[in-house]
């Protein structure tokens, strides 16, 4: 990579806006600001109020809500209202709630997904919530709400890619960097041992028979054979990829670049940056 791409390259921001506790270990939730070529861009837009999450879906959680996202935004130097394009990875609650402080953006999600939170498969239903369907729907087309069906080119240097899997319409962004091509995956696999389950500084519990595969990820609409497939093509189309909520991920792209974090940052607090791993 590298090839001189910085007319169509882009930076990256991570944002954490949430964190909740999943099975005793606090499980972060991310949101990301990609900014180049006059465009500001946001990937997911973050969970509910931490006590709302606790009353409703049963789930301890720590932090959550709309201010967290307008402080993170904000450390970037972005209001909200500067967001031109939120891209909806999925509509589970926990990606896509805070609609409300983006009136000014056009949104872009996939068809598949929207039907799909309307009826959800049983074992999602709890997943959803009729106040994000409800808002969606509520946007007036072409000027508010996109919908896509299968990979979309956003702009040079930015590609939607349906990963089926998680949900029918779960899609990551892989964006063009200076370094190269960033995969924001979303929930196709939420934390490195998803798409790196062989190797040890992914997972703490390395399987080796699984070398030059993937672990689906747990929560699945879709069966797991063309969920496969479908984490093997974002996988091929991207230099490194960044899972939604795993602690580790690089927070300023492509300043901090790394395929994998190095092991001994396995456990560490989240503000730690792992030294960069030269691929
Ligand atoms: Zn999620």
């Amino acid at each position: 990579m590298g090839r001189g791409h910085s007319r169509d390259a882009y930076t990256i921001d991570t944002l954490h806006v949430g964190t909740m506790v999943i099975d005793g270990i606090e499980s972060p939730v991310h949101a990301w600001l990609v900014r180049g070529r006059d465009t500001t861009i946001l990937v997911d837009v973050g969970m509910p109020e931490a006590d709302l999450v606790q009353k409703r879906w049963a789930t301890e959680c720590l932090l959550g809500g709309p201010q967290p996202m307008i402080d993170a935004l904000g450390r970037e130097g972005v209001s909200p209202s500067e967001i031109d394009t939120v891209v909806l990875t999925h509509l589970h609650f926990d990606h896509a709630w805070n609609i409300d402080l983006f009136a000014g953006a056009r949104f872009v999600l996939q068809r598949a997904e929207l039907l799909h939170a309307v009826d959800p498969v049983p074992t999602q239903r709890g997943s959803y919530s009729r106040d994000i369907n409800a808002k969606i729907v509520g946007m007036r087309r072409p000027s508010e709400l996109l919908l896509i069906d299968g990979d979309h080119d956003l702009a040079d240097g930015l590609m939607l890619v349906a990963t089926p899997g998680h949900t029918p319409g779960q899609m990551g962004l892989i964006v063009q960097t200076t370094r190269g091509r960033a995969g924001l995956s979303s929930d196709a696999g939420e934390h490195y041992a998803n798409w790196y389950p062989a190797d040890p500084r992914a997972s703490d519990h390395p399987t080796r028979a699984l070398a030059d595969s993937f672990m689906p990820p747990k929560m699945l609409s879709e069966a797991i054979v063309p969920t496969l497939q479908a984490m093997s093509r974002f996988r091929s189309r991207c230099d490194i990829v960044v899972p939604s909520h795993d602690p580790r991920v690089p927070r300023h792209m492509p300043d901090q670049w790394w395929e994998l974090p190095v092991a001994d940052t396995l456990s560490h607090d989240r503000e730690d940056s792992p030294a960069v791993l030269e691929a």
